[in-house]
């Protein structure tokens, strides 16, 4: 397991990623506006790989004019479907969104007990998925591999289910 190697892509190009946000915004007849901007500015900026919608909501706590709830959801899916995030379901109500700009695939390890999330690459588990596929006769375009259980740390704290 590489984990080392997936981080936040550390030189993501901000002026590209605005530029290709603007002209998605453009092709829906939006704009891209001062709150638009600096949502994306904030996801930049946060230390945090995989963020829900409420950690990108406290990131403007204490900024006045402040940014809506409902502008910061707005945004988000607008960014995902403009590519720029990947959105994943972790868990009934446990949405979670990641940059998808400069990042290699990887694939997840979510403990049900803290909601760490660890990332990991496997290129043997990639040829086997391409494989079962490819056997039943199906194009794949993109998978999400999910594995939900205890992280290190829980289990080491007892925890086991
Ligand atoms: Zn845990
Ligand atoms: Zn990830």
């Amino acid at each position: 397991m590489a984990r080392s190697s997936i981080r936040k892509a550390p030189n993501v190009d901000i002026d590209g990623l605005l530029t290709k946000f603007e002209s998605f915004l453009q092709k829906k007849s939006l704009k891209l506006t001062t709150q638009r901007r600096q949502i994306l500015e904030k996801i930049l900026e946060m230390d945090k790989t995989h963020f829900t919608a409420d950690d990108l909501v406290d990131q403007f706590r204490n900024q006045r004019p402040r940014v809506s709830k409902a502008t910061v959801y707005r945004s988000l899916s607008v960014m995902v479907e403009a590519n720029i995030l990947e959105e994943h379901q972790f868990g009934d109500s446990y949405k979670v969104y990641e940059l998808s700009e400069g990042r290699p695939h990887h694939d997840h390890l979510i403990c049900t007990s803290c909601g760490k999330i660890l990332e990991f690459f496997n290129a043997d588990m990639e040829k086997l998925q391409d494989k079962v596929a490819s056997s039943n006769g199906f194009h794949p375009t993109h998978h999400s591999q999910k594995i939900f259980g205890i992280c290190a740390a829980c289990w080491g704290n007892g925890v086991r289910s």
